[in-house]
Order: structure tokens, then C-alpha cells, then sequence
């Protein structure tokens, strides 16, 4: 059985489900996803993922509010101290630093991920941690903040295996999504081979990065499986044996 530890089920395009969110979760569990985790971006979409959460005993959701969401739907430190406190709430996130989409002084970034990090070490929760072209201040940040106390994931990992590393010697979990399966992508492999068994997450961040051989399309939760498959292909392990060790440290990580 799979997890797909992030995702965003409430940005899914249920076209291909009839418009039924029921249909596309049946789809996820004959693929064998037994779970998912419904990422929150920021305030605006909280309420909708919290609703998946609630309604579907399949669905778990974490509060937090995107390094690049606009600064009118970011939250707080209370307000996520409190809203982690939610019975279906498991984690932080996704938070972090995006020096790709976002250019100029980002100080503002910076701040409202220290934030997070804080409101974690206050809930006593993980973090889902989003990094890109943000390497060196991601790990001082989260150095600085204590993040190692509250533990977390660096999702869709598409860094090296330096950063990588370091990442794991803050206590840190790596997530690999769909990326890993993309043809030009020999490099990202080389590092998934590399993450100790112990530290390792699959996930689809559906509804982006659908994974060969549906790339381009819609993404969602089933195609974990892809990105399972090939996570257990470069390791040289059966999908079985990748499935129980990936869905073990899910738990472990986020109860
Ligand atoms: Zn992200
Ligand atoms: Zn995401």
C-alpha cells in the first residue's frame, strides 16, 4: 500500500471523475494509495482542505500558507499554532523559500517561513518544507530556527545530493514527485538512489507533474504509483518492499 504524502485534492480538475471527488479517490485506492496528504497553500484554500480532510477518513491536511501565496492569505503565528491543533491537521506547510517565481527583495519570504517554523516548534508538528533557487538561506533558515526540533520533508526534491545530505543531517525526510520519472532527469535518480530507506517519501503534488507516462496531463493521487515504481527501479528493490518502507516512514514522520 502507498501514501502520497502531498498533494492538493482541492486544485484537482474532476473532469476525468465525473466531478466527483468519491470517483477519484476510488481510483486512487485500486492503485493501492491508501492515503493522502492534502496540502494547504495558504488561508483563502485552508477551509476547502480541511473539508477533504474531515469528510474523507482517507484524507489527512496540513495548515500553512505557500512561500509565493499573496501576502492577503497568509496567516499568523497564532493562527497556525492554533489551526495545527485541528484534530485532522498533521503538519506545517507547505512553507519555505521560492526565489524562482518570486524575484526582488524577498525578506517578506524569508519572515513568513521563520514564521512557520515557529508555529511548528509551538504545535509540535512537521514541516512541509518548499524550496527552489532558495538552497543556501533554506537550510540557515532552518538551521537558525531549530526546525531539526520539529522534523519535516523536503517535498518534490529536485536539488543535489550536497543539498540533500545537509538536508538529512537536519533530521529531514526527502519526497520525491513525478519529476523523478521525467526522461532528462538522471542526475535527480542518481540522488533518490542515494536517500537512506529510512528517509524516503513519494508523493504526486497532483495536480502538477504528472509522472511519465502521463506527463502533461492532470495529475492525481494514483499515479503515486508511478513514482513508486520508479523510485524501487533505481533503488534495485521489489515495488512491495519500496510501498511498506515509504508508507512506514509516513507515519513515523507525520503520525
Ligand atoms: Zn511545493
Ligand atoms: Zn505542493
Amino acid at each position: 500500500m502507498l501514501i502520497d504524502s502531498h498533494c492538493h485534492l482541492d486544485r484537482i480538475d474532476l473532469t476525468p471523475f465525473a466531478g466527483d471527488m468519491d470517483r477519484l479517490l476510488a481510483a486512487a485506492a485500486e492503485a493501492g494509495v491508501e492515503h493522502m496528504l492534502c496540502v494547504s497553500i495558504d488561508m483563502e484554500n485552508f477551509p476547502r482542505v480541511r473539508a477533504l480532510a474531515e469528510r474523507y477518513p482517507q484524507v489527512s491536511c496540513s495548515v500553512g500558507v505557500h512561500p509565493s501565496a499573496d501576502a492577503a492569505a497568509d496567516a499568523d503565528e497564532e493562527t497556525l499554532v492554533r489551526l495545527a491543533g485541528e484534530p485532522r491537521v498533521v503538519a506545517i506547510g507547505e512553507t519555505g523559500l521560492d526565489y524562482h517565481y518570486n524575484q526582488g527583495d524577498l525578506e517578506w519570504q524569508r519572515e513568513r517561513f521563520r514564521r512557520h517554523i515557529r508555529a511548528a516548534r509551538a504545535a509540535g508538528k512537521p514541516l512541509i518544507i518548499h524550496t527552489r533557487d532558495a538552497r543556501a538561506d533554506t537550510l540557515a533558515i532552518l538551521e537558525e530556527e531549530g526546525a531539526r526540533e520539529t522534523g519535516g520533508v523536503l517535498h518534490c526534491y529536485t536539488e543535489d545530493w550536497d543539498m540533500a545530505r545537509r538536508g538529512l543531517d537536519l533530521g529531514l525526510y526527502v519526497s520525491f514527485s513525478g519529476i523523478v520519472t521525467f526522461r532528462n532527469a538522471e542526475a535527480l535518480r542518481e540522488v533518490a538512489r542515494r536517500v537512506p530507506e529510512d528517509r524516503l517519501l513519494v508523493e504526486t503534488d497532483a495536480p502538477y507533474l504528472a509522472p511519465v507516462p502521463h506527463r502533461g496531463k492532470g495529475n492525481h493521487p494514483a499515479w503515486v504509483r508511478h513514482v513508486a515504481e520508479c523510485l524501487a527501479g533505481v533503488r534495485g528493490v521489489p515495488l512491495e518492499a519500496l510501498a511498506a518502507q515509504t508508507t512506514a516512514n509516513y507515519h513515523a514522520l507525520f503520525g
